[in-house]
């Protein structure tokens, strides 16, 4: 069995991209489609949840602000009644509101949560609106915060998937400042939480579109994750329909040679483990 369970129904531009135009039932088949071409058979949505107003209860972040337009429970329903997708939702850690963004997701029957880590304070690590490169920060304090805030974000219990793990290499070496140390010092920092947590850690070949140019994460840190015995969820983090699966066969290549056989695929919150293929 192939998954892809990190994907959006729609691209980030959120003035372009209203829900009565994305979240539609002709839309999710158009998603359909492609993954039935793929041979991608697990398919799930996982909106971001600052694009529902409900967020606002979590986090008042301007971005948050202004992204903020849809009903999370209209979202629920329209994938349960009028698409045959799993119900998934993309939730960021936000420290020091795990209690609220919880309360927000236990409300809910998704079939899995997949948690992120996009800003680290009000800065986005992915996004030059807000960019924490550059603001004063010492690259080394970035990505050892951002590990610290990974094991936390693994070992809160709120997330079924832990997304993009090492996305604090979005922009590589050449666009921002880099760490001098060697990045599995910083692994590291984030591996005993999420060994502890048993959290299924994503594989995702979005990093091959960005300007990093890398799978998340690098083959290093998955090699850790794999030898903490932790399961590996495979996504694309795909925003449009031929976005779906996209790299695979890198992914799988890379699985491969770890010896990974199986993948997570989840229902209703439950996890079990399915033989790649
Ligand atoms: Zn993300
Ligand atoms: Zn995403």
């Amino acid at each position: 069995m192939l998954t892809d369970y990190h994907v959006h129904l729609r691209p980030d531009d959120v003035d372009e991209t209203p829900a009565e135009r994305y979240l539609t039932a002709a839309n999710a088949d158009r998603y359909r489609t492609v993954a039935s071409e793929r041979g991608i058979e697990e398919l799930g949505v996982a909106e971001h949840v600052y694009r529902f107003t409900q967020a606002l209860d979590v986090w008042q972040h301007e971005l948050w602000r202004h992204s903020a337009r849809d009903d999370l429970d209209e979202y629920c329903s329209f994938v349960r009644e009028q698409t045959d997708l799993k119900l998934g939702i993309e939730a960021d850690f936000i420290p020091g509101r795990e209690d609220r963004m919880a309360e927000l997701l236990a409300e809910r029957d998704f079939d899995y949560v997949v948690g992120s880590i996009h800003f680290v304070g009000d800065l986005a690590l992915d996004y030059d609106l807000y960019d924490i490169w550059g603001a004063g920060q010492p690259p080394d304090r970035v990505w050892r915060t951002y590990f610290e805030w990974l094991a936390e974000a693994a070992a809160s219990g709120m997330f079924d998937i832990l997304a993009h793990p090492d996305i604090v290499k979005y922009w590589g070496p050449a666009q921002r400042p880099w760490p001098d140390r060697d990045p599995r010092y910083y692994y590291e920092i984030a591996m005993e939480g999420i060994a502890e947590s048993g959290i299924a850690v994503e594989l995702s070949t979005a990093g091959l579109h960005k300007p990093v140019a890398e799978l998340y994460p690098a083959p290093a840190f998955l090699e850790m994750v794999v030898d903490a015995g932790n399961p590996i969820a495979l996504s694309s983090d795909a925003h449009r329909p031929d976005e779906l699966g996209r790299d695979y066969e890198r992914a799988l290549e890379v699985l491969d040679d770890l010896g990974v056989t199986e993948l997570a695929v989840f229902e209703r919150r439950e996890r079990r483990l399915e033989p790649i293929g």
